[in-house]
């Protein structure tokens, strides 16, 4: 049975508290499509191949966790941002995004998911000097080589990740960060971490690693940003009885 796009909106502002977070774009429902919805197709961006994706499967809803609008974009609808709206109105697609309050959610965001993967214990909030910062920091069951931590990554994500430090170390207190957080290596270096894990690097966050002499791991944005969306579109499948698909359109970054 379809669920009314207001009330499955409704529900989902409520259950991430997406009025808490005061973000770099809206967040909730973002284009308006079809009032009710049976099928959901999820992503991680709001990419015009996710689009199309979801308009082949005839989705009515389209979930992700990086839309449109972002602060400080260029505002007019033309080129790529025509091309992308055009084909949520063609197809009566709505598109509902959550950027920080899905990377927050202590059970369904990226951080959590991510963690969780990973077997990391007891997270608690990386104090990264922002209250919509979103970075954890728990500890492995026991020490583990740098280099296996790093090899369970790429076996969860698929690509190799960049590992700064010596692969032999032990590591057990772990911070993290999904997506491109490598500007809390420092928050994570004050929370006496052994290894921060985001998904992008910069070129100081090299020498940051090396000299503070701890373990930095960039795993991918989308790579580290794909689990979130996922459980999220799971919940809401099962909450209101709908179809859901995760499409995940290939980002080496
Ligand atoms: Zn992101």
């Amino acid at each position: 049975m379809p669920v009314d796009l207001d009330q499955l909106v409704a529900y989902t502002d409520e259950l991430l508290q997406a009025g808490r977070f005061s973000d770099y774009c809206p967040n909730g429902l973002q284009v308006q499509g079809r009032p009710r919805v049976q099928r959901i197709v999820s992503g991680v961006t709001a990419c015009q191949l996710l689009l199309d994706a979801a308009a082949e499967l005839a989705a009515d809803l389209v979930l992700v966790h990086h839309g449109f609008f972002w602060r400080g974009e260029p505002q007019p609808v033309v080129g790529m941002k025509r091309r992308r709206l055009g084909t949520l109105l063609q197809h009566d697609l709505s598109l509902l995004a959550y950027h920080l309050p899905l990377d927050a959610h202590p059970e369904l965001g990226n951080n959590a998911r991510l963690g969780a993967l990973l077997g990391i214990l007891e997270p608690e909030d990386l104090d990264a000097g922002s209250p919509e910062s979103v970075g954890s920091v728990g500890r492995l069951p026991e020490p583990l080589r740098a280099a296996d931590l790093v090899a369970r990554l790429e076996s969860l994500t698929g690509r190799a990740p960049l590992h700064i430090g010596d692969p032999d170390q032990p590591v057990q207190r772990i911070a993290w960060c999904t997506g491109a957080a490598q500007s809390y290596i420092g928050a994570a270096v004050a929370a006496g971490a052994d290894l921060f894990l985001t998904g992008e690097a910069s070129e100081q966050t090299v020498h940051i690693a090396r000299e503070e002499g701890m373990h930095f791991v960039a795993a991918g944005h989308h790579a580290t940003e794909r689990y979130g969306v996922q459980a999220l579109g799971e919940h809401l499948a099962a909450r209101f009885g709908l179809d859901h698909r995760f499409v995940d359109i290939d980002n080496p970054v």
